[in-house]
């Protein structure tokens, strides 16, 4: 059983309100040129401005220009005219029995507010000592993997920076995992520092993976601002070891994620020959696996260390022969690399079932064997479709015509 909470209330007059522009997801070098632009600081002192701000916002989790106690009063009244926080809305919080949280958030377009609103998941899964945030980057995808539900959600939109980081601003939010926060008792959260728990595994969210709703690579320039932001010392602070991007294999911008980003890479990979991976995720016909095989060989900052990770999901008679395990040791021979099965999470209307654990264990076997790491994913938070694959909101493109009208 599950508890859902409709957390669904009137929008924040302030947080929505169109005109002021939103701060969240600007880079310092852009959020200095705003305070400067809009008057509210000169080009000697915009810096420190944009570095007082950007601690309130992202270490503090600030929404409330007001709360800015090293600001002088009248700087926050300025701000509070000029300029918004923007976070999302919540419609709804979903907890499993197994502690998983699933929130549908929901975005007005910040360039025009007459547009329909777009609704996207994210999803905490929590254990005893981390918590990982599963993080959107798209509201529906291009992509039609045949056995991922948001591949059914034709694509609204992307996402922008400072929307990709409000999904990570308001879980911090609701786990009360800014200074002064307070954990919420209707499912697990890691303790706080202080309780037990060493340095690094005090906080609620410990890693982010790139791999809700949609395909990162393919808004490149917003999830890349956001990472970046999300990884700030001085901010949200996430190391870039705990941060994961995950692609279908978007070949051309592999290289760049490694280069510009710097963070984790993971290959939703779940087939070993081109004919069945075309199929299963059709990205494959334009980028076959030898061209991502290569990417991935040489992503930047690969090593033992840092390992890519292949996403392989379970498919019942489609993919999980002792020939495919065996095939998938081979394409990835040098590439230092941990596989990841993940049994496949049912969703209406799909044509696929899930591998018998006994083949999954087999699968993993000849894996294993063969010296890779292939922990079998445990399926989490089934009970509310936010499990692996399961995600997908209600937001419909609008027709051309409709869009030109509310546009115009
Ligand atoms: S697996 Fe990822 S890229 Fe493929 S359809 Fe689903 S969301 Fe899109």
């Amino acid at each position: 059983m599950s508890i859902a909470l409709d957390l669904s209330m009137p929008p924040n007059p302030r947080a929505t309100a169109p005109g002021r522009p939103s701060l969240v997801g600007l880079n310092r070098t852009e959020l200095a040129k705003s305070l400067a632009g809009a008057g509210i600081a000169g080009d000697r002192d915009a810096k420190m401005r944009a570095n007082q701000i950007w601690n309130w916002v992202y270490h503090h989790g600030v929404t409330d220009f007001e709360r800015m106690s090293n600001i002088q009063k009248g700087v926050r009244a300025q701000l509070a005219d000029a300029f918004q926080l923007d976070r999302p809305e919540i419609v709804s919080e979903q907890v499993s029995v197994d502690g998983t949280r699933k929130w549908l958030f929901r975005y007005r377009d910040p360039k025009n507010p007459r547009l329909p609103p777009v609704e996207v998941e994210t999803v905490y899964i929590p254990e005893e000592d981390r918590g990982t945030l599963c993080v959107s980057s798209q509201v529906g995808c291009t992509l039609t993997c045949s056995f991922c539900h948001t591949g059914t959600q034709r694509l609204v939109r992307n996402l922008t920076a400072g929307e990709i980081l409000g999904q990570v601003l308001m879980a911090r939010e609701r786990l009360g995992d800014f200074p002064g926060g307070v954990r919420p008792t209707d499912g697990l959260v890691p303790a706080p520092r202080g309780s037990g728990g060493s340095e690094g595994d005090s906080r609620a969210i410990t890693n982010v993976v790139m791999m809700g709703m949609g395909e990162p690579l393919y808004n490149y320039d917003n999830v890349k601002e956001a990472l970046l932001i999300a990884s700030d010392e001085a901010g949200i602070s996430l190391s870039k070891r705990r941060i994961t991007l995950s692609t279908s294999g978007v070949v051309p911008y592999i290289e760049p994620t490694g280069r510009e980003i710097g963070v984790m890479l993971a290959i939703s990979l779940h087939a070993v020959r081109d004919e069945l991976r075309d199929m299963l995720v059709p990205i494959n016909k334009k980028y076959p696996l030898k061209e991502l095989l290569e990417a991935c060989r040489t992503y930047p900052g690969l090593s033992n260390a840092r390992r890519i990770t292949f996403e392989y999901v379970m498919l019942k008679d489609i993919n999980d022969s002792d020939a495919d395990a065996r095939e998938l040791v081979r394409l990835l021979k040098n590439i230092p690399a941990k596989i990841n099965l993940i049994p496949f999470n049912p969703w209406p209307g799909t044509n696929y079932d899930c591998s018998s654990s006994e083949r999954i264990e087999r699968f993993a076997d000849i894996v294993n064997r063969a010296g890779y790491a292939s922990p079998v994913r445990t399926p989490r938070g089934r009970d509310i479709f936010a499990a692996c694959g399961q995600l997908k909101s209600e937001t419909e493109r609008l027709r051309k015509t409709e869009r030109e009208a509310l546009t115009a």
